[in-house]
């Protein structure tokens, strides 16, 4: 059955018919390379410093600061590998935090491989880092401190502009990975005390397989690909220049009337949390209950499986994401959900609904007309739930 309702927008997000429309020159008559200096080229390089300019406006970055990446993945590996091999003789000490995108963990693991050492800070139940345990963690070799602004499964937004502060205090670069927040919540690079921060053209109605990594002027975390002298000779090869187009008008249109979009967003989600923790019983709302982002709700279920879940929620049309891994192959339960003190067959049981710009309360209703019955269908399948009821 085709999908009807998409509530995966934490996943990726529909592409805007105005975001295409403007790509589409760049994908057809202007095919001129950004480097070459006559007028065909020099249209593609005007394209691409207007994106830049659409990006660093978006964050209250300067036009300078913006380095286009080929995702979100990219910008995180570049700040955080850049970082340290730029700041090893100083110190091999990174601080992060355990809910990190695979992103930003698989970096670090790999760069523990590589003699670093990190601290992975611990969360609360709601999934906040403390700036208790940071101010802790920081010791005289520490370089770097990656935290992200927004959590991909639950939603909890951490306290970036503390964080930055402290860091700030101590001369310590610090990355957020801010994949999830822009285009979602106000991001503003002086606001956050940020040096470095990550984001991702397809989570705000972009194309896919284009990001930016912002760098403010004082940082100067290692070239990230050798070669010709884009990007100002920091990230060599020729610029995908549709894409970044794309880019610099997904983020202009995601943050017009921000504040608008977010107060009918958030009160979707409201709906629908009500809704569902009122009709459904052994059921847990993961994250926490207000700093979370705007169109994130992420519930637990006791007594079933994340995939099943999924699987009878597609057959009706309804596309979502559970809280594991095991679209990654693995049946592990999300690092994250665990990070949080969730028990492994709780964890199994998620569900995120992340609900973005172009989703109507007609479309929560259905959901909250059918999610009670599919996870009824389900529960009765388990020996353990039958088990409960027949001892109530
Ligand atoms: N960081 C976070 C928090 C994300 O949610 C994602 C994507 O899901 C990424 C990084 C990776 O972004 P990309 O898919 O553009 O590589």
């Amino acid at each position: 059955m085709e999908t009807s309702i998409y509530f995966d927008n934490a996943a990726t997000t529909p592409l805007k018919k105005e975001v295409l429309d403007a790509m589409m020159p760049y994908l057809t008559k202007e095919y001129g390379n950004p480097s070459s200096i006559y007028s065909l080229g020099r249209s593609s390089k005007n394209a691409l410093e207007k994106a830049r300019e659409q990006v660093a406006e978006a964050i209250g970055a300067k036009p300078s600061e913006i380095y286009f990446t080929g995702c979100g993945s990219e910008a995180d590996n570049w700040a955080i590998k850049g970082t340290a091999f730029a700041k090893s003789k100083k110190g091999k000490h990174i601080i992060s935090s355990k809910i990190e995108h695979h992103a930003v963990l698989h970096t670090l693991q790999y760069l523990e491989k590589q003699g670093f050492e990190v601290t992975y800070l611990p969360v609360d139940e709601f999934g906040k880092v403390s700036v208790e345990d940071l101010k802790s963690a920081i010791r005289p070799d520490t370089i770097l401190i990656t935290i992200m602004m927004a959590n991909n499964e639950v939603g909890t937004i951490e306290p970036i502009a503390e964080i930055g502060k402290i860091a700030r205090e101590n001369q310590i670069v610090f990355h957020t990975d801010a994949v999830q927040a822009v285009g979602s919540i106000d991001v503003d690079v002086n606001e956050l005390n940020v040096d470095m921060l990550s984001l991702s053209g397809h989570k705000f109605g972009g194309p896919k397989g284009v990001g930016a990594l912002y760098i403010k002027s004082t940082v100067r975390p290692e070239v990230f690909m050798h070669g010709g002298a884009q990007e100002r000779m920091r990230r060599a090869g020729t610029e995908n220049v549709a894409s970044v187009v794309g880019l610099g008008e997904a983020i202009t249109l995601a943050t017009n009337n921000l504040k608008e979009k977010k107060e009918k967003i958030t009160h979707l989600r409201e709906y629908l949390i009500e809704n569902i923790l009122e009709k459904i019983p052994y059921v847990k709302l993961n994250g926490h209950r207000t700093d979370r982002l705007p169109g994130n709700a992420n519930f637990s279920f006791n007594f079933i499986e994340g995939e099943a879940l999924l699987l009878m929620l597609d057959i009706k049309g309804i596309a979502a994401s559970s809280g594991s891994a095991c679209t990654s192959g693995s049946l592990d339960p999300s690092h994250v959900l665990l990070a949080l003190g969730l028990p492994h067959e709780i964890a199994h049981g998620s569900l995120r609904i992340s609900i973005g710009e172009q989703n109507t309360k007609e479309e929560i209703d259905k959901l909250i007309e059918v999610l009670p019955d599919v996870v009824l269908r389900l529960r009765e399948m388990s020996p353990l739930y039958e088990e409960i009821m027949r001892n109530q």
